[in-house]
């Protein structure tokens, strides 16, 4: 058994992300957690909101609330998704609570000890009516690279160019609108990152079975142009953790907050003490899953994030951890995605375009969902959502291939020979090449999951189904039924077994599916079928099954047509 950390990248507090953003990282994650589960291995999989920075103030602001309660809120609502998409973290924390509040000031204050961190006075644009440095999304402006009149002080959304809030022309405070500013000294705290850089590399260099896509993106960061770059860590805000060395006071740095990207990947670490602090487990039951002094040496760290994510987790996570000099655990394994489109266009979640995973659910279950995006996961290129295609899809492998098996095999069993699983018969040739062809096509869906190759893994099991309705087809156990009954009862003996199988191999993808297949079975056996023969013996002559609900059905063209015109603007 080997112990298996994995950890999503953490969501953004304000709004309710879109299905690209689902099928980046928090449901591939959740594949791999649950076949791990299922491999009988020990799993720790962990994801959180992200809940700081300007964007949480300001949609709070918008919200009419405090910034506590609209992240409280916020935070229920993105929760109660996870769980209607069957997310099976072991625990959904947030990066606003104390434990991170204190790990943050703690791996700050060890960086300052190991000479990591520099106080550095810098401009900022001060706002005189609002009180307050304006910083990031708090100034708006006319971009001075293309002219967009509404630019951001920390990207101009037009022209895409990183923008710093004293570029902008015309500046104005995003709160109150006052263009009664002035640039204002104020001291902020740097992360030495180049001092980092050898290090980094030599970690990066020893990761040779990290996929070209990471690697290539991690380099270019450490050595173009001048290369990695030291980085700010602090910003005057209200909203964040405020800024201690440990537990102590940093002068000079009062009223000031951690920056989010420094103590958002903290927040795996501290999300993990939430779970001991839920669970009334005690400090060693978290810290044996991150710090290899205390347990920890024994644990695969698996990461799932969208590419985008890169960067921080390849280098600016790494150079927190490194830079404490103190043993925890850093990533052995990054799996990246590429993006997810939407028919003919981009997911937007600023202009609503797309769906939306409370919309999703509010239209079909999660397993049709599930199967669609992890089926067509944007790994090795962008990949795009067409209704047509999830149509097809939802049609094709969920309704035809796998809910028709289900159904035409429990049926026929029933009518023909009651519901207990049939005594007659043994398996002739045609169950030993179906037995032959499964043994060999499990084991390649195994490692297909092993490696975390999602599209190749749900082909796989795909592929598995339809050796099923082969079978079937050939073997025509309502033909065989008028002449030989008894190789019937062989022939559905085994279908039943092959649909428990199903319910074990497919559980990963479509959970609800398969608890609805395995309480059919009558069986709580959720053991991998890595001993073919065997588990087609698994349910016994005379064991008890019933017919299960329909279990997956048809998209039609209409309402095909309706979501497609419903989910094409503006979100309301
Ligand atoms: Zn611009």
């Amino acid at each position: 058994m080997a112990r298996i950390l994995i950890t999503s990248a953490i969501p953004y507090i304000n709004g309710i992300k879109h299905l690209g953003n689902l099928v980046g990282s928090q449901l591939p994650a959740d594949l791999f957690a649950r076949f791990n589960r299922a491999m009988g291995h020990e799993v720790m999989f962990i994801c959180a909101t992200d809940e700081h920075g300007t964007p949480a103030e300001l949609a709070a602001a918008k919200a009419g609330k405090p910034v506590e309660d609209y992240c409280a809120e916020m935070h229920q609502v993105q929760s109660e998704l996870a769980k209607g998409f069957r997310l099976s973290f072991d625990h959904f924390g947030r990066s606003s609570s104390q434990r991170n509040h204190k790990l943050t000031q703690h791996f700050a204050g060890k960086l300052a000890e190991n000479g990591l961190i520099a106080e550095v006075s810098e401009k900022q644009v001060f706002s005189i009516d609002d009180n307050r440095f304006l910083p990031d999304r708090y100034i708006t402006g006319t971009c001075p690279n293309c002219g967009y009149e509404a630019a951001r002080g920390d990207q101009c959304e037009n022209c895409t160019k990183q923008l710093d809030p004293t570029d902008l022309i015309d500046p104005r405070s995003s709160i109150s609108g006052s263009t009664n500013l002035e640039v204002r000294e104020t001291k902020h705290l740097y992360l030495k990152q180049r001092a980092l850089r050898d290090k980094l590399e030599a970690w990066i260099d020893s990761k040779t079975d990290w996929p070209i896509l990471t690697t290539s993106i991690a380099k270019k960061w450490l050595n173009d142009g001048d290369g990695l770059q030291d980085r700010g860590i602090t910003r005057d805000l209200y909203w964040g953790i405020p800024v201690r060395k440990g537990d102590q006071p940093w002068p000079g740095m009062e009223g000031k907050v951690f920056y989010v990207w420094f103590d958002a990947p903290i927040e795996y670490i501290a999300c993990t003490a939430e779970w001991a602090d839920a669970n009334g487990k005690t400090d060693a039951d978290w810290e044996r899953w991150w710090r290899t002094d205390k347990g920890a040496a024994d644990v695969t760290y698996y990461q799932f994030m969208g590419k985008d994510n890169v960067p921080f987790h390849t280098l600016s996570f790494p150079a927190t951890i490194l830079g404490s000099g103190e043993p925890w655990k850093l990533v052995d394994y990054l799996k990246s995605f590429n993006y997810l489109n939407y028919d003919g266009g981009q997911f937007s979640t600023s202009q609503g375009r797309g769906v939306f995973m409370d919309q999703a659910l509010s239209i079909l279950p999660a397993d049709y969902w599930r199967w669609w995006l992890l089926s067509h996961a944007p790994e090795s290129a962008d990949s795009e959502f067409t209704w047509e295609n999830f149509q097809a899809s939802v049609n094709k492998d969920l309704a035809d291939v796998l809910g028709n098996l289900v159904s035409r095999v429990t049926k026929f069993a029933v009518s023909k020979f009651g519901n207990q699983v049939p005594a007659g018969g043994e398996f002739g040739p045609l169950e030993t090449a179906l037995i032959a062809d499964l043994g060999a096509r499990i084991a390649d869906y195994t490692a297909h999951m092993q490696a975390m190759e999602v599209r190749k893994a749900a082909a796989e099991l795909r592929a598995i189904w339809v050796i099923g309705n082969e079978y079937l087809q050939s073997a025509a156990p309502w033909s065989v039924v008028k002449t030989d009954p008894a190789q019937a009862q062989a022939i559905i003996r085994l279908a039943l077994n092959l649909i428990r199988v199903y319910a074990v191999l497919s559980a990963p993808f479509i959970p609800d599916a398969s608890e609805a297949m395995l309480k059919a079975m009558g069986t709580a056996d959720r053991s991998w079928p890595h001993d073919v023969p065997a588990a087609m013996r698994a349910l016994p002559a005379g064991h008890e099954f019933s017919v299960p609900e329909n279990l997956f059905r048809k998209i039609t063209d209409e309402e095909r047509a309706d979501w497609q015109a419903r989910f094409s603007g503006i979100r309301s």
